[in-house]
């Protein structure tokens, strides 16, 4: 039997983590009480979560590509890096985590993106410089004749994000239409997208401040049942199949098209960290869609299978490490 083929096109970034005493003045030189650089990207991520979820835990430390145990989807990460130390870095974390490499590129002039984080130890306040290098060097150009750059073969399911540049994104979602490819599409960080970015859309995973900034609305009506209908209506109505909307502890809102529509809590968790959370809930939701139609699809167990498995991503400090394997959920 052949696995579902997930492909996350997307950003993948090293993140420098700096932790001081309090934020630089202008002029200012400070030491840092510690230092610390992790693997990140919105698109690395949900790759990581997808791979992760979808194998058990190796037993022993393994070379790249396995062997697995238990896996249940074959998961690529299409972008771009730098010839550079942080960019083989994270080729070879996401090899290590059972990501399929093949198609992360290495960029000769660009420099792989990186995201400068210093964090106020006292108050926890964060500032971030990102500086996306690499990640923009896919353009608008590279899907306007097809899908050709996701390599061999469709993928049954295609997610992305808006960490690298837009048109390209608005570019593979129309070559992913015309090729009838499945679209997750999770627009972080949020804009507004053009009604036809919504025709066809299989999957729109939002956030509360997403789906603020894109329904046009005060995060406030998302505060009520009432108004979360209306804003995933509204989505719905410019086309898109199934809506998501991810309300923190709150839980989930969730509609399709063919009107199952409810408000799934979230499960219950000893919050830690939150970081890829929302990622967690990407990757597990979309194990679940992968390959299925609209009639075989269930969206209600999609929502809770994906809540509990990002229920355990909050439980745990860090970002990638945090996500937990398949077996982790058994
Ligand atoms: P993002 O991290 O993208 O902002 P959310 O904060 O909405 O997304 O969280 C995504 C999902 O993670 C939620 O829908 C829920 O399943 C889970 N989650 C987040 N915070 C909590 C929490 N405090 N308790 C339990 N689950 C949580």
């Amino acid at each position: 039997m052949t696995l579902p083929h997930i492909t996350v096109l997307g950003s993948l970034n090293m993140d420098l983590v700096a932790y001081v005493p309090h934020h630089p003045l202008p002029g200012e030189t400070l030491t840092a009480d510690a230092f610390a650089t992790s693997p990140g990207g919105k698109g690395a991520n949900q790759a990581v979560a997808c791979a992760k979820l979808s194998r058990d835990r190796p037993i022993e430390e393994h070379k790249e590509g396995g062997p697995w145990k238990g896996e249940t989807a074959h998961v690529s990460m299409v972008g771009v890096v730098g010839k550079d130390g942080y960019g083989s870095q994270l080729r070879g974390n996401l090899a290590r985590y059972g990501v399929d490499v093949s198609g992360v590129v290495e960029s000769k002039e660009a420099t792989t993106g990186v995201a400068l984080i210093i964090v106020d130890k006292p108050t926890g306040e964060n500032r971030i410089v990102l500086s996306p290098g690499a990640n923009h060097v896919l353009t608008e150009g590279d899907f306007k004749n097809g899908l050709g750059l996701l390599g061999e073969g469709k993928p049954d399911l295609l997610i992305m994000q808006l960490e690298i540049q837009f048109g390209a994104v608005l570019a593979a979602l129309k070559a992913a239409k015309e090729a009838g490819v499945d679209v997750l599409l999770n627009p972080a960080p949020a804009r507004k997208l053009p009604d036809e970015a919504y025709q066809g859309l299989a999957h729109l995973v939002v956030n509360e401040t997403e789906a603020s900034i894109l329904g046009e609305v005060e995060v406030s009506v998302l505060d009520t049942e009432e108004g979360l209908e209306r804003v995933a209506r509204g989505f719905v109505e410019k086309g898109a199949r199934n809506v998501i909307i991810t309300l923190g502890g709150r839980g989930v809102y969730y509609m399709s098209r063919d009107g199952r529509k409810g408000l799934t809590p979230a499960e219950k968790a000893k919050v830690v960290d939150t970081t890829a959370a929302g990622d967690t809930f990407v990757g597990m939701y979309a194990l679940d869609a992968v390959g299925k139609r609209d009639g075989e699809f269930d969206i209600e167990a999609a929502v809770k299978k994906a809540n509990k498995a990002a229920a355990k991503t909050v439980e745990r400090a860090g970002a990638q490490d945090s996500i937990p394997w398949r077996d982790e959920l058994e």
